[in-house]
């Protein structure tokens, strides 16, 4: 194909983008890119019944949040715009009228309450109602209606819809890039509902209008749409675009972690993670759904994550940076089934992007906990730290994170994890003096302090003094020893090596820290 590669991602403006969207959203633009084209996003605002305030403003910062770019747009414009239904609702009748006049369509009267009642003859038979091409005849419709009769009530202003006409018994087939041929039978499918005399399209005749006349050459979008094919085709055919019309990718449903049925908001709850990219305040309800961002998620691991259910690259590989996956994707390595939404490989991918960012960055994602806790930090410091007035350097920050940020999946746990950086303990964990805190410990504590007072503060030094020439040479107990210094220090058995850890807050607050357990601790045990 010598066409310029154009697909678009359509969402519809009811509410935040669940996370299957922003999938869809990802392999759309993976597959413009890899092929040169473009990337459009349109917003399919047809059902003004559902429509949510702020939703479409939703979508685009969800989207630039996770880097996935466009090249034209509701947000940027292009030539083929407007791109939004609402603002192209005037081009749209002229294309009912089309398929009116050639006979793929006709007015249908039937009001609400006369559709209810055929529905409810139809379940007390057990059958459902449906309306096609063996009931339209019963039904009140310029194919029942006499001429006349059909004039009169256009022109008396009747409301009206305009519903597709399927040829009887005619095998309609879908040629799906991921499903192969897919064929149904017309007899099975419903006259859907085209256009309504308030002049609003629905979304099957705005969508193909929308496709050809944005020149869309591959629509990629999720398998829920897939019973809706061959009304599109068919809508290709009666207008006479065949020829041109957009090749069809119908991606598999995200699943459930249990992997029964589609992953919806409840299983996020429930399961308690996010199913929204972005945290989400629901205008009428005022309902918080948690999104991945504010969660504290990389849009790197969001993207790796979503891209790797349902695409395999056919090889071991589990991390890919976008331009990795735009020169890998392909859709024949698409799976037919179903994706399993797997949460503790999404929190794995969050772990392996926070160890890629530089020790700055994660730095910067701490700042505001440090704050929180009352912590300054000054650029330019003359002394790394200042434990007297809760000061430290953004170089002694810098170097904390380093040390620490492979124990960390998320920027929230930092704090956490590294508090004993910034402050001393308040509190020592009992079940730890319990186990470790024998008695003579103020003894050996104490020699502690005296050996830092005593020997040039210097990592091999000091391990020599203490390691090996206090502890193993007197035949004590190592774990105990050592372990004690950490919970005078950390307040828990917890943290990295313990001399490094003294090497990094200094003498003076490590001794501090050792005379104010031993004060508060005791003789016990
Ligand atoms: N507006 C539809 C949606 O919200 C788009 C379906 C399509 O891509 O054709 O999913």
């Amino acid at each position: 194909m010598d066409q310029q590669v154009r697909v678009r991602f359509a969402p519809s403006p009811t509410g935040p983008l669940h996370i299957g969207g922003v999938r869809t959203a990802l392999y759309n633009y993976l597959f413009a890119r890899q092929n040169g084209g473009a990337m459009i996003l349109r917003i399919e605002d047809t059902d003004q019944t559902r429509f949510v305030p702020g939703a479409e403003q939703y979508i685009i910062e969800a989207l630039d949040w996770l880097g996935i770019k466009f090249d034209e747009g509701v947000h940027i414009g292009g030539p083929y715009g407007p791109y939004r239904q609402s603002d192209r609702k005037a081009m749209y009748k002229q294309y009912a009228d089309q398929l009116l006049r050639d006979g793929w369509a006709y007015y249908a009267f039937d009001r609400p309450e006369a559709l209810d009642d055929k529905r409810k003859e139809y379940e007390a038979q057990k059958k459902t109602f449906q309306y096609d091409c063996n009931t339209r005849e019963t039904m009140e419709n310029s194919l029942s209606l006499p001429a006349e009769e059909v004039q009169r009530r256009l022109e008396s202003g009747e409301p009206y819809v305009v519903r597709f006409k399927f040829p009887a018994d005619l095998d309609i087939t879908v040629h799906d890039l991921i499903r192969g041929e897919v064929t149904m039978n017309s007899n099975l499918l419903d006259d859907k509902v085209l256009f309504k005399s308030d002049g609003m399209p629905t979304y099957h005749l705005a969508n193909i209008v929308d496709d050809h006349s944005m020149l869309i050459t591959h629509v990629i979008r999720g398998e829920e749409w897939l019973p809706s094919a061959p009304l599109h085709v068919m809508l290709y055919r009666a207008f006479g675009w065949e020829e041109t019309m957009p090749r069809f990718a119908h991606l598999p449903l995200l699943l459930k972690p249990e992997g029964n049925g589609k992953l919806s908001k409840r299983d996020g709850d429930r399961l308690g993670f996010p199913v929204f990219p972005l945290d989400w305040h629901d205008p009428k309800s005022g309902e918080l759904s948690s999104g991945y961002r504010e969660r504290g998620y990389r849009p790197e691991a969001v993207v790796n994550m979503l891209a790797l259910l349902g695409w395999n690259p056919g090889t071991e590989q589990e991390l890919f940076t976008m331009e990795e996956l735009i020169a890998q994707f392909s859709i024949e390595h698409i799976s037919k089934s179903g994706a399993k939404f797997n949460v503790e490989k999404a929190k794995w991918f969050n772990h392996e992007y926070m160890q890629q960012l530089s020790d700055a960055e994660t730095a910067d994602l701490f700042l505001p906990q440090l704050k929180e806790h009352g912590i300054t930090v000054e650029e330019n410091a003359a002394e790394e730290h200042d434990y007297q007035h809760s000061t430290f350097s953004r170089q002694f920050v810098e170097k904390v994170c380093g040390m620490m940020k492979e124990r960390i999946t998320f920027p929230s746990e930092l704090w956490e994890t590294c508090c004993y950086f910034f402050e001393a303990p308040t509190e020592y964990d009992p079940a730890a003096i319990k186990k470790r805190w024998k008695e003579g410990m103020p003894t050996h504590m104490g020699k502690v302090i005296e050996i830092l007072n005593t020997v040039p503060f210097e990592y091999e030094a000091i391990h020599k003094a203490l390691l090996d020439d206090y502890i193993v040479g007197n035949g004590l107990n190592m774990g105990q020893v050592m372990n004690s210094l950490r919970l005078a220090v950390v307040g828990k058995t917890v943290g990295p090596d313990m001399l490094t850890l003294v090497m990094t807050i200094g003498k003076e607050e490590t001794i501090r820290r050792v005379q104010r357990a031993v004060e508060k601790i005791g003789d016990v045990n």
